[in-house]
């Protein structure tokens, strides 16, 4: 069990971390990618560097950084967040579950990557970004997963627990896992055209021409970003931005947030600052902790 468990090794993942390893809190940051510095040359905004750094060595010297200070990496995709009565976040993984008195989500700005006619449309209205929430309003009825990764896997054994009439539908993507293993499950790897319905959605229309009629659609495409773990896990939201109070803590207790996915300036000097606020916050959580423990014994 760790006292902290960070969802992102990005300026705010990684800030946050050199603060609470530092100060001597067991402290685990697990990454699905090297998020948005790794999407770019050369920062040159950055306070300290007279020259252009690279991105990727600023990434990389933060983590080093991290590391000395005996914070723990795992690469994994997080999917969910629990908390419960005992005070623990589960943060669930698509690889295992990790276990934490407080969790801080530095997961970066959210993309999200399926543009589809008539998706926006009927949101909320038969379609869904979460299985967990809403797969119970569709069990025994025919439902389609559209993805293709492994986070479409982890939707798709949830959904089999609500319906056997499971559609999974790549967007002519090719599967980054083993489908034939669920032998009740229809895959079609047809590119979309768009969705439609009425009051609410009826199927998915393919750009070969052909239509296939569904009860309900859920959206798992690509891999699990902040909005989408954030709706499954009861964390409030607002335009894909993480909702967080002045100590960076979500409406959840024990739950911080820090950096892109808060909406911040969107900039590494503003992560860095969200991720030692969000560090500081949690900091002074786990020193109460501490001293009511003692108080006990
Ligand atoms: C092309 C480009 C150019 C930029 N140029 C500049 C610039 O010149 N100057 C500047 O200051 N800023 C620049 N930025 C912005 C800067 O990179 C970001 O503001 C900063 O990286 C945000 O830090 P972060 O820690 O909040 O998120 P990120 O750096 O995006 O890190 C997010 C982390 O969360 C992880 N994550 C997300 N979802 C999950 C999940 N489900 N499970 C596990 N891990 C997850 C990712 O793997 C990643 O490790 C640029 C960004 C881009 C894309």
């Amino acid at each position: 069990m760790y006292d902290v468990v960070i969802i992102g090794k990005g300026p705010a993942g990684a800030q946050a971390g050199i603060y609470l390893g530092r100060a001597g809190f067991k402290t685990l940051i697990v990454y699905k990618d090297g998020g948005s510095l790794s999407k770019t040359d050369f920062i040159e905004n950055y306070y300290g560097y007279a020259e252009a750094i690279s991105a990727e060595k600023l990434l990389n010297e933060g983590i080093l950084q991290a590391k000395r200070f005996n914070v723990d990496f795992i690469e994994d995709e997080i999917v969910m967040l629990q908390t419960d009565e005992e005070n623990k976040v589960l943060v669930k993984g698509l690889k295992k579950d990790y276990t934490a008195s407080y969790a801080i989500i530095a997961a970066g700005m959210t993309r999200k990557s399926l543009n589809v006619p008539g998706l926006k449309d009927f949101e909320g209205r038969g379609i869904s970004y979460c299985v967990t929430c809403d797969g119970f309003f569709f069990r025994n009825r025919k439902v389609a997963i559209i993805g293709y990764t492994k986070f479409a896997e982890h939707e798709l054994n949830d959904l089999l627990m609500f319906t056997k009439q499971a559609f999974l539908i790549t967007n002519g993507k090719e599967l980054e896992f083993d489908a034939s293993v669920y032998k009740e499950v229809t895959v079609i790897d047809k590119p979309i055209a768009s969705i439609y319905g009425e009051d609410t959605i009826k199927g998915i229309s393919f750009k070969d021409g052909s239509n296939e009629d569904f009860d309900g659609i859920f959206v798992a495409y690509g891999t699990a970003d902040a909005s989408s773990f954030c709706v499954k896990s009861g964390i409030a939201t607002e335009k894909s931005r993480i909702i967080v109070d002045e100590n960076l803590m979500t409406n959840i207790d024990r739950i911080y947030a820090a950096g892109d996915c808060i909406g911040s300036y969107m900039q590494v000097a503003a992560a860095v600052a969200d991720g030692a606020i969000a560090a500081r916050s949690v900091t002074e959580r786990l020193k109460a902790d501490r001293k009511t423990a003692r108080k006990k014994d």
